[in-house]
């Protein structure tokens, strides 16, 4: 997605998390512009960052990484205003987020932010209360419903029993967005567009996110169909096993003209 948007040299970077202070540190000097970061280093991230935007800092994690040419790292969290972007509108009135992990915890921040009224289920509820929004024993109606569990990965489960959903509950909801992504969308995403609503997909919000970050390094608007084409032509291949999936965008081609 980010070498198609014209990063030639994002590169992917695996780090074990003993070595992410060091290497994060030492990545600027080696001439990198910045990073994108995922699980399970969002966390560290932030807290190896000299400065933070307040979502960062507020949200706890940072997926976005910007190395000055002083050695200073800044940290964004570009996760949150990714789903309003991929959104797009008025914010909705209500929402009902499923799960409570760190992505959870992002979206929880944007909508409520953005003046929605957020509600939170998730398998295990006392997990849940630390989002400091009404958690519910069970789905309850809203506008929008997020999924923010890893259930869907698998793509096995059609009745979302894990979710505690079932298909025709669906109609209670106006837009349901899947943070979960593969090709042809998940059976939450199928199932919600059959019923007419308006759906999201969990690629729709990577590529919200990864302009963001696009736009923070570059200072330019990201080729959003560029990078759309990308992330789906990606999904369409065979999964090939690897272990962690960090990415690193080169200065060098930071120019998406270079
Ligand atoms: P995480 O921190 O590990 O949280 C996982 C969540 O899923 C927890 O709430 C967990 O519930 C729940 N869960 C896992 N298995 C479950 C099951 N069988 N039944 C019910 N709940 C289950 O993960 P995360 O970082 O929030 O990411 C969640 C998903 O979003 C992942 O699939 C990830 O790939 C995807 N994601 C996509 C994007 C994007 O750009 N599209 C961005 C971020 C994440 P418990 O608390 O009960 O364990």
């Amino acid at each position: 997605m980010m070498r198609a948007a014209g990063l030639q040299r994002y590169q992917r970077l695996p780090v074990a998390p003993g070595v992410l202070h060091d290497t994060v540190r030492a990545l600027g000097a080696a001439g990198f512009h910045g990073a994108n970061v995922t699980i399970p280093h969002k966390e560290a991230a932030l807290a190896i960052a000299d400065t933070a935007s307040d979502a960062a800092r507020e949200i706890g994690a940072a997926n976005t990484l910007t190395f000055g040419d002083d050695g200073s790292i800044a940290a964004e969290n570009t996760d949150a205003p990714g789903l309003l972007a991929a959104l797009g509108g008025t914010p909705p009135a209500t929402a009902l987020v499923l799960g409570a992990g760190g992505s959870a915890r992002a979206v929880v921040w944007a909508l409520t932010h953005a003046g929605t009224a957020v509600s939170v289920w998730n398998r295990t509820p006392q997990r849940a209360r630390a989002l400091g929004v009404p958690v519910v024993q069970r789905p309850v109606p809203a506008e929008l419903l997020v999924n923010c569990t890893s259930v869907g990965l698998d793509r096995s489960s059609t009745d979302f029993k894990d979710l505690a959903l079932d298909a025709d509950g669906l109609s209670e909801y106006t837009t349901v967005v899947d943070l979960v992504y593969g090709a042809g969308g998940t059976s939450l995403i199928q199932q919600a567009a059959e019923r007419g609503l308006h759906t999201v997909d969990g690629l729709e919000i990577l590529v919200s996110q990864g302009a963001l970050s696009f736009t923070l390094w570059t200072g330019l608007p990201a080729p959003l169909q560029t990078m759309r084409a990308a992330v789906e032509d990606k999904a369409s291949q065979p999964r090939v096993p690897r272990a962690h999936p960090h990415q690193v965008p080169d200065r060098r081609s930071a120019d998406p003209g270079s």
